[in-house]
């Protein structure tokens, strides 16, 4: 019994194991783990930028995708797995609109600070052009943080 090594699922582990997990465990085991998490994404994001991995990738995924096939394996996928339910119950769940929503407006308005959204959109709502109310919010960006650095310069004297 203390000679053979097993796995916390009850795999029997051959002697030249080192880590105490099967192959399936130790796999689960390494997802699982932040710091793998935050790699894999972070790598992803960087090969992400390059253009020719972008197209390369696009290129291939509308390939497959066109193959019926993988459309036939995707819609019986989606079928098992409730694809239609879920995206329905997304579209209707506030939370979910609400963030929706949110993120769209942080795209669209990229070059407004996500404080002054608010303030560009009421300056919208009065009539202003987005080229005004561009400069209106970069002034009004620009002077508080001129008044941060004035409270800091102050309490730093
Ligand atoms: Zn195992």
């Amino acid at each position: 019994m203390a000679d053979v090594k097993q796995c916390a699922c009850g795999t029997k582990l051959g002697d030249r194991n080192t880590s105490g997990r099967c192959q399936p465990c130790g796999v689960a085991h390494h997802n699982g783990l932040l710091e793998t998490k935050a790699k894999r994404a972070s790598s992803m994001k960087r090969v992400w930028q390059r253009p020719e991995y972008r197209a390369n990738h696009s290129a291939k995924m509308k390939a497959r995708c066109a193959r019926p096939e993988v459309i036939e394996r995707l819609r019986q996928h989606a079928k098992k797995i409730g694809l239609q339910r879920m995206g329905v119950e997304a579209m209707r769940n506030p939370a979910l609109i609400a963030k929706r929503s949110l993120r769209g407006t942080l795209t669209k308005m990229a070059w407004c600070p996500p404080h002054l959204i608010d303030d560009a959109r009421e300056l919208r709502r009065a009539g202003y052009r987005l080229a005004e109310i561009k400069e209106i919010i970069a002034e009004r960006d620009e002077a508080e943080k001129e008044q941060i650095r004035k409270v800091m310069g102050a309490s730093h004297a």
